[in-house]
């Protein structure tokens, strides 16, 4: 049974979010398989090697903008009137500007020797073959000069860095035709829970629809691991010791929803232990406790409350950072939190850390604020449907509408 809502004797020892995180990936050890990729197949991948630029981007002078490339001092001579004397699209490489002439010239194609300044074509006056430039252009004007983006030997890309499209792009741009990264994550997941069916199925009285199998899988794709699907496992220590060992054979990490709190039908918790080693942390969090950490013959193994909302909570604190370090990203593993207004009233401090499910809103005063779900349920899956995100209200803490609330994003979650 779930204990998401009863005042705990043990209060005193619960521990904070940041105590169970920073715990929890003292014990990560990321992957040390890597493999390579084409560059196009990168995307969401984690780079375990430096993309470094053997050249200059842009390898050359060139023009930022359709238009007349000239010397400056040139304009002086005939109130900026100048033959055109070659033409240079890009892709060709034009000749040496001669004196008292113009190129006419286009994005990205490099600048004749001889030239510094290039006039936007709006700003020019054509007549047949020659141009009026005006005088007051500057000096340098419209010229992407060779390696102001990047400098040959330059790192563009760290190791650690999760490839978004805009990396993939980067790496292109210096040539790179394929990436050194970190292979996937496999994890495996199980649902435990006798009550439990799959949707499709008839639903006898008592039981529910297993939705955390679609929540973990869901969150486990977006963050590019390969996941074992282990399916429903039956609430007996058979069943569980064999999911559990075959999860440890077949993958990196071990999850599971339900199970983990310290009734006679939670099965997990005794199997891990049997198996390997646990141990349960009562968090000072809201929803979410408990949350089982332990090893399973030598693979870590996450166990998270059977109610939704606790599972995509403690997903999103914990196995997510956990899953992040295992696959090699780099650096400050936390989500954006934006600083917003409370659009809600928090009268009654708790001494947990709620995070409330919330959306963003546009107030009265035309600012932006958050506004919290009506249930505070861990078993109301509805509210993280209907949320953008979450609020932080810290333990202890009232909240008056228009306070300070910080906001994560789901969006910073799921990736
Ligand atoms: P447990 O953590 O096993 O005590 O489960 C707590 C609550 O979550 C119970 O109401 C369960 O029926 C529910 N629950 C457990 N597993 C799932 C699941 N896979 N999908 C939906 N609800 C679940
Ligand atoms: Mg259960």
């Amino acid at each position: 049974m779930s204990a998401d809502f009863c005042p705990s004797p043990n209060d005193r020892r619960l521990l904070t979010r940041d105590e169970a995180l920073a715990l929890l990936l003292s014990h990560c050890r990321p992957l040390t398989d890597l493999e390579t990729v084409p560059t196009e197949d990168g995307l969401g991948r984690v780079l375990a090697s430096p993309v470094t630029s053997r050249i200059p981007v842009p390898g050359w002078d060139n023009s930022a903008m359709d238009g007349y490339a000239v010397r400056a001092a040139d304009l002086a001579a005939d109130d900026g009137w100048l033959p055109v004397a070659q033409r240079i699209p890009a892709g060709r490489t034009g000749e040496p500007l001669a004196r008292g002439t113009a190129a006419r010239i286009f994005t990205g194609a490099p600048i004749p020797a001889g030239a510094d300044t290039v006039a936007i074509q709006e700003r020019c006056e054509r007549d047949g073959d020659r141009v009026r430039v005006p005088v007051d252009t500057a000096v340098g004007a419209n010229i992407r000069l060779a390696g102001e983006d990047i400098t040959p030997g330059a790192e563009v890309i760290a190791a650690g860095t999760r490839l978004a499209p805009q990396h993939l792009g980067l790496a292109a741009s210096v040539g790179c035709p394929e990436l050194r990264v970190y292979r996937r994550l496999r994890v495996a997941i199980f649902a435990s829970g006798d009550e439990l069916v799959m949707p499709g199925e008839p639903l006898a009285p008592g039981q529910i629809y297993n939705s955390n199998r679609f929540i973990l899988r869901g969150l486990l794709q977006g963050l590019g691991c390969e996941v074992i699907d282990l399916g429903i496992v039956r609430d007996s220590p058979e069943a569980t010791e064999e999911a559990l060992s075959r999860g440890a054979a077949e993958s990196d990490l071990v999850l599971a929803s339900g199970g983990v709190s310290v009734g006679e039908e939670d099965h997990v918790k005794p199997a891990v232990e049997r198996l390997g080693s646990l141990d349960l942390w009562n968090l000072a969090i809201r929803p979410g406790k408990p949350v089982a950490f332990g090893h399973v013959a030598g693979t870590p193994f996450l166990g998270s409350p059977g109610n939704p909302v606790s599972l995509f909570t403690t997903f999103c604190l914990f196995a997510r950072p956990f899953v992040l370090r295992m696959q090699g990203v780099a650096g400050d593993l936390a989500p954006r939190v934006l600083v917003t207004r409370a659009g809600f009233d928090w009268p009654r401090p708790d001494k947990r850390l709620e995070l409330h499910r919330a959306r963003l809103q546009t107030g009265a005063d035309g600012r932006t604020e958050a506004v919290v779900h009506p249930s505070r349920s861990s078993a109301v899956l509805s509210s993280v449907a209907w949320a953008e995100g979450f609020v932080e209200i810290p333990e202890r803490q009232v909240l008056a509408k228009g306070d300070p609330v910080a906001f994560i994003p789901f969006d910073s979650l799921l990736h």
